[in-house]
Formats: structure tokens, C-alpha cells, sequence
């Protein structure tokens, strides 16, 4: 804690102003400039490489179109407006992971600008400006290594290098930690339904870079801002920022000018150390990229990419608050990723005009089946919308349930065994007989086998004492493994006993 009574402390003084920078490796098969294959996590480096994105002299790049339709789907998720034609900008500066010397980039005409987005915080519904979303290429990876003779070493892996990145900026419209977390988590969101990128912080697919800065409670101006990188969870970026707020304040208050620098978080000591002072953007002698064109943004070209664009998350979320009745946070759930929201909805397609409610459906989509699914993650049927049970099968059997044919531990069963089997969930039902004993007759047998099988209980019951009812009740849902209705077997129970004591008091 570098403030004094802390971060609660700190913001009574200060309010934070927060701006916020994502890079997402976008989800191609091919590079930015180049035809070499996006290396996955397991290829041996240096094996994805060519003369253009390893920089060799005289080498030429070509536009990937794939790379450009993804961010302008971005763009378009995010409602920002893309310009008729945008251009190529070179980024310069001397880095070994940098192979050209420059990067190919977008400086003062990105390919989307002026968006939004919306997501939920615990204080309710925030929106963020955004500023820009523009194309560039990523950098090599450095990997420091010490060598088999002993001897420490920079190694350079370029399979990274030409790889097609989007960054994202906003307006530093942020105003807490907690917000930028739930900034990121929305916009990892956005790009999965999309289809922009597989955003996986962990794996570096998604980089998110805060700056923070910190003014005196009413005041307008900003202050000096410093960004924070190296943060690789959703986690890390909320405590990374909450420091960051805390340390400025206790600077500020010690009448310390602020510089402006960046920083890195350390996950392990908890808190950010000084990388280097800031560049300004001068300092990259930014100029249009000489070998490549103009890009022009044809309406027609837009009109189809923005026509694939899914329903996004937060139109969901309030669709199924709003017409299916659902709560907020069972909204939140199933929206987490768009193949559980599809299933769902395919779910609830399915099972109209039967008794299952989207409510019921929700509770097995979210409960029962995302377990199974939970439990095989990392194996083929370990995601929703692969575990074999489809959603018109799911329906089915919520359906069962809700009309009273199966008890909901029975559907859990024949739930588990389809997913083993492959068989439909309704017809492990009739084929292992786990539905409601609904018949009377047959119920009958069951009371009876139980009222001879315990005639203390009976006797008990005859003398006066009710409660051997309840007694006589749990034997015969045991006996019917709990396929009977625990309703319908104490009427009938106590229609058989009474029954009796009415013969003998004859
Ligand atoms: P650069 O290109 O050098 O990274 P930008 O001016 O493009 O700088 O801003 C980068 C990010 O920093 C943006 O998200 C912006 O909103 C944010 N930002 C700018 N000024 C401040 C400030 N004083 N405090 C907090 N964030 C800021
Ligand atoms: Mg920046
Ligand atoms: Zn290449």
C-alpha cells in the first residue's frame, strides 16, 4: 500500500484518468505482408519466415485483405467511422526485433476512429470513447537464453515478425481500475464474436497497455500520464492500475513532479517499475510507406464485411433481460462467449411450444451441460457447442423436466450418459427408465411392496404418529431409485394407510 490509508485514501484527493491501448493479433492464416503461415505457439522458430517480413533488402510487401476486413469489422462492432480511403505509414526506429528498421503502421488515417463501447461495471453501465483502431505489423520475439557453452544470449525468433496486429485506442475516458478491467474484458469479448482474434491474454494474443494519470478532485487539466505494459491477465491489469494510482497520489502529495514514463507491472511483487522514459511520437519520424498504395475502402466491400457481423454482446445481454426474462447475471453467463449464446438460443428456438422456459433452458446451458463441457475442456467435445448433446436435444430434455416426466437429478443422469454414449439425452430416458413413475397402478405396487416390507412403520403410523408417513415416503422413492413423484407417493400412501385404519376401526 504506497499510499497512506490507501487506494480509498488516495481517490478522495484524486481523481484517475485512465486511457487505454489494446493489441490483438488478429486471427489469419498469413502474415501482414507477406504469404508466410501465423507460427502457432509450438513451431520451432525461425521456421515461419521469408524476404519480406525477415526485412531483406529489395523485398516487397503485399496487403493481407483479411487482416483489413477484421479490423474493420472491429471498427463497425464498435460503431466508429471508417474513411474512403486510409494509408500506410512508416514507424522508424532501431530495435533488433525490428528487422526493416521501421514498421508498416497506420499514423494519421486508421482505419476506424470515433467508436464506442459499452459494458457493466459494479456502479452500473459505462461508456468509453474510442479513439482509433488501426492495422499494423508486430515486431520479432527476443528471447534471452543462456547457451549451451554457458555464454547469455539475445536470440532473435522472427516467426512473430509481420504478423498482423490491431491496436486500439481510447479517449481517456476511463475512471478506475475496475473499469479498465471490465473495458478489456467487453472488448476481448467483441473481438471473439467477431472473429478478430482469439484475444487470449495469457498467450500474448492480447496486450493491454493502461495510462494513468492523476488530477486533484475537480480540477479539468490533465496530468502527467504513465503507461503501464506487462500486464497478462485481466486480473493484473486491475492491481497494476490500482497501484499506479496509489503511487502517483503519494507522489503528488509529496509535491513530486510526475514523469512521463512507462512502466512495467510485476505480477509477483505487486507493483510497477520504471522501463524507460517516454518517446515522443516525433521521435519516430513517422512518413507514408512508399511501397505500398492507398487503400481504398469500397461501400460495397463494407457493406458485406459489416453484414457478417453477429449480434455483439451487450445487444444480447439486454435482449435477454429485456424479452426472455432472464437476470443480469445469468445475461452475463451465457453471453460470455458467442458459442455459448448461439447454443442457447438455438436452445430456445427449438423448445417453443414446449414446456421448457428460456429460463429453465439457461439454467441447463450455464449449469449442467458447461460442466460436462468444463470437465472435457482441452479434449474435442470440451466446449458447449461439441459435446455431442445438440440444442434441440438439450430442449427436449429440459422439456421432460419441466413437464414433470423426469425428476431434474434423473435428467442430470441420462444428461452425463449421453454425453458418454452420444445417445440423446431423451432417449437414455425411456431407455433406462429414469421417467416418473406417473401411473398409479404402478405406483401402487411400490407403496404396497413398502407397507408390508415395514410394518413397524405402520404400526407407528396406526398409533398416532404422523410422522412414520415421512418414513414410509423416503422407502419408496428409494425403491423407485427417485423416479417417482414424492408428491403423488404421499397421497397415495396415506390414501392406503388411511385406507387401513378405517378397515380396523370397523
Ligand atoms: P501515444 O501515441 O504516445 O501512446 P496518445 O496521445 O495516442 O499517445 O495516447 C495514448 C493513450 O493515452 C490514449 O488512450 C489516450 O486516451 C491516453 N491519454 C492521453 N493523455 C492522457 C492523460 N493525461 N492521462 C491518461 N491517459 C491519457
Ligand atoms: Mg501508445
Ligand atoms: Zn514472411
Amino acid at each position: 500500500m504506497p499510499y497512506p490509508g490507501g487506494l480509498e485514501a488516495a481517490l478522495t484527493r484524486y481523481e484517475p484518468v485512465i486511457g487505454i491501448e489494446v493489441h490483438a493479433q488478429l486471427r489469419t492464416a498469413s502474415k501482414m505482408f507477406c504469404g508466410c503461415a501465423v507460427a502457432g505457439d509450438d513451431a520451432a522458430p525461425n521456421t515461419r519466415t521469408c524476404p519480406v517480413c525477415l526485412g531483406l533488402p529489395g523485398a516487397l510487401p503485399v496487403i493481407n485483405r483479411r487482416a483489413v476486413e477484421l479490423v474493420l469489422a472491429t471498427g463497425m462492432a464498435l460503431g466508429a467511422t471508417v474513411p474512403p480511403a486510409t494509408r500506410w505509414d512508416r514507424k522508424n526506429y532501431v530495435y533488433p526485433d525490428l528487422p526493416k528498421g521501421y514498421q508498416i503502421s497506420q499514423y494519421d488515417l486508421p482505419l476506424a476512429s470515433d467508436g464506442l463501447l459499452t459494458f457493466d461495471t459494479s456502479a452500473g453501465e459505462r461508456t468509453v470513447r474510442i479513439r482509433r483502431a488501426h492495422l499494423e505489423e508486430d515486431t520479432a520475439r527476443l528471447v534471452h537464453a543462456t547457451l549451451p557453452d554457458g555464454r547469455n544470449a539475445s536470440l532473435v525468433d522472427f516467426d512473430r515478425s509481420g504478423m498482423p496486429l490491431m491496436e486500439i485506442v481510447t479517449e481517456p475516458d476511463v475512471r478506475s481500475a475496475e473499469e479498465a478491467r471490465r473495458y478489456a474484458e467487453e472488448l476481448q469479448r467483441v473481438l471473439r464474436y467477431v472473429g478478430a482474434s482469439d484475444a487470449e491474454m495469457e498467450r500474448g494474443q492480447m496486450r493491454v497497455e493502461a495510462n494513468v494519470s492523476l488530477r486533484p478532485r475537480g480540477s479539468v487539466a490533465l496530468g502527467t500520464r504513465v503507461e503501464v505494459k506487462n500486464m497478462n491477465s485481466f486480473r493484473s491489469v486491475e492491481r497494476a492500475i490500482a497501484f499506479e494510482i496509489e503511487r502517483q497520489a503519494a507522489a503528488l502529495d509529496a509535491g513530486e513532479a510526475l514523469r512521463q514514463q512507462t512502466r512495467g507491472w510485476d505480477e509477483a511483487r505487486g507493483v510497477t517499475y520504471v522501463m524507460r522514459d517516454k518517446e515522443d511520437s516525433e521521435d519516430y519520424r513517422y512518413f507514408p510507406e512508399p511501397d505500398l498504395p492507398p487503400l481504398r475502402t469500397d461501400p460495397a466491400w463494407l457493406a458485406g464485411i459489416r453484414a457478417r457481423i453477429p449480434e455483439l454482446p451487450a445487444s444480447r445481454r439486454a435482449r435477454y433481460v429485456g424479452t426472455l426474462g432472464l437476470s443480469p447475471h445469468d445475461a452475463g453467463i451465457l453471453t460470455s462467449t458467442r458459442e455459448t449464446s448461439d447454443f442457447f438460443e438455438a436452445a430456445v428456438a427449438a423448445a417453443e411450444g414446449s414446456a421448457a422456459t428460456p429460463k429453465a433452458i439457461a439454467n441447463w446451458v450455464a449449469g449442467e451441460l458447461a460442466r460436462l463441457a468444463n470437465a472435457a475442456a482441452g479434449t474435442p467435445r470440451g466446449r458447449i457447442d461439441r459435446t455431442g448433446i445438440g440444442p434441440a436435444e438439450l430442449a427436449a430434455l429440459v422439456a421432460l423436466v419441466e413437464d414433470g416426466r423426469v425428476s431434474g437429478t434423473n435428467a442430470k443422469e441420462a444428461l452425463a450418459v449421453a454425453f458418454e454414449t452420444g445417445e440423446a439425452p431423451a432417449a437414455v430416458v425411456e431407455a433406462r427408465g429414469l421417467g416418473r413413475i406417473a401411473d398409479d397402478d404402478a405406483l401402487g405396487v411400490e407403496v404396497d411392496a413398502v407397507l408390508a416390507a415395514n410394518p413397524a412403520a405402520v404400526a407407528d403410523y396406526r398409533a398416532g404418529r404422523p410422522q412414520a408417513a415421512g418414513f414410509l415416503v423416503g422407502q419408496v422413492m428409494r425403491r423407485t431409485q427417485g423416479r417417482a413423484d414424492a408428491v403423488v407417493v404421499r397421497e397415495v400412501l396415506l390414501a392406503r394407510l388411511d385406507a387401513t385404519v378405517a378397515e380396523e376401526d370397523r
